[in-house]
């Protein structure tokens, strides 16, 4: 077994310098685009919204590979397509252009051996006659021509395709692009992780709701969810890969210490991001720990991840996107999409409506058309916080 890819975080002087340079290489990139003039009007009127993404900035940033990264949902922070984002994030929020997808979900099997209350994925989607190499090659170039730059490989657990995904990177990694697994870990065998690696694999998202493990076994269904996760989280650091955990957090860990102890807990097994997402009711019904938060409860999650964060203090990054949504705006076909396992684009995994399934061949279209939808969905959650905040729907 080789030595782990050591990961590091960036703090202090190292972090504001890192930081500052970065303003000036966009600022850079403005006056070449626009002209000094507008350019520095957009910065400043840019930089005066409290919904601007720059206001998220974390107190510490993950170093891994030669690269920079504050979140996993968007390239590293020292890449030119990183600096294409927010070029793109600062005209459609100054009013010079339309927010259009830098991440996109593609789920590559509707198939699951556990059994989460909360999945995303309902029971006709499991059995979705799942998309070919060749299909998810073009997709793939459909999406990055459309101006993606991440993308999350989901399902259904994507590792059940694990050999399918090796060759599929093999044709699709470029240096501009960005990909993620999401996983539980099971059906990855040995070698697998290592052999992601190499084929350009950044990252794995591992799910692991907990660090009590009775309680991930019981909502996963098995003995061994917990311990499976875990291992993989290891594993993947000594393949070399970033590792970030998806939790949907349950009310126990709204607790501080039992919060700051799950934080730690993942932190020791090798994550460097923790995503943790609000429970949501989908086509099963929800243990009480998991009904969805009330708004104190969703403020208490949000007021952990930004403590948490504001650290420079080595360990995970923690993010949760329902009150800084609400702020914003939904996200969903907006900054990200969704492909789910029967290939229908959709705005996000909690949104029914679909835009074009990816055989019917032209992406550009179907962001086209997501775009143009004048009534477009938001989830309850979302249509909750906004209404309580004052702050509307922002499309
Ligand atoms: S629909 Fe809800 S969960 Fe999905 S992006 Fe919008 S606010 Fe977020």
């Amino acid at each position: 077994m080789h030595s782990p890819i050591s990961t590091s975080y960036l703090t202090g002087p190292g972090r504001a310098a890192f930081t500052v340079g970065l303003w000036i290489r966009l600022a850079r990139r403005l006056v070449r685009g626009a002209g000094a003039g507008p350019a520095t009007v957009r910065l400043w009127r840019y930089w005066l919204r409290e919904s601007r993404l720059s206001a998220s900035m974390p107190g510490r940033l993950v170093r891994h590979r030669g690269h920079v990264w504050a979140v996993p949902d968007l390239p590293p922070l020292d890449t030119v397509a990183f600096l294409e984002c927010m070029e793109r994030e600062v005209a459609s929020a100054t009013g010079h252009g339309t927010p259009a997808p830098v991440t996109a979900i593609v789920s590559i099997t509707g198939r699951c051996p556990h059994h989460c209350p909360y999945c995303y994925v309902d029971a006709t989607r499991r059995q979705a006659t799942e998309p070919s190499v060749d299909l998810l090659e073009a997709t793939i170039a459909g999406l990055a021509t459309a101006g993606v730059f991440t993308f999350h490989f989901s399902g259904g657990e994507p590792a059940l395709r694990a050999d399918d995904l090796v060759a599929l990177l093999g044709r699709c990694v470029r240096p501009e692009r960005h990909f993620w697994m999401l996983t539980t870990g099971t059906g990855l065998e040995a070698g697998h992780l290592a052999r992601l690696a190499g084929a350009g694999l950044s990252g794995v998202m591992v799910s692991m709701d907990s660090h009590d493990l009775a309680h991930v076994n019981r909502v996963k269904g098995g003995d061994t969810a917990w311990d499976t996760a875990a291992c993989t989280m290891r594993q993947a650091r000594e393949a070399g890969l970033l590792v970030a955990v998806n939790a949907v957090i349950g009310r126990p860990l709204l607790e501080e210490a039992a919060f700051y102890g799950f934080i730690e807990t993942v932190g020791g097994l090798g994550a460097s991001f923790v995503n943790c997402y609000a429970p949501r009711v989908q086509d099963q019904s929800l243990p009480p720990e998991l009904a969805p938060f009330s708004i104190a409860e969703h403020r208490t999650l949000d007021r952990l991840c930004h403590r948490c964060n504001a650290s420079s203090v080595p360990g995970p990054l923690a993010y949760t996107p329902d009150l800084w949504e609400a702020v914003r705006g939904c996200q969903g076909g907006r900054s990200f999409l969704y492909v789910d396992p029967a290939g229908d684009v959709r705005r996000c995994p909690f949104l029914q409506r679909a835009y074009g399934n990816i055989r019917d061949g032209n992406i550009a279209n179907i962001i086209d058309k997501m775009q143009q939808d004048p009534d477009a969905e938001v989830c309850a959650g979302h249509r909750m916080l906004t209404e309580a905040l004052g702050t509307g729907r922002r499309r």
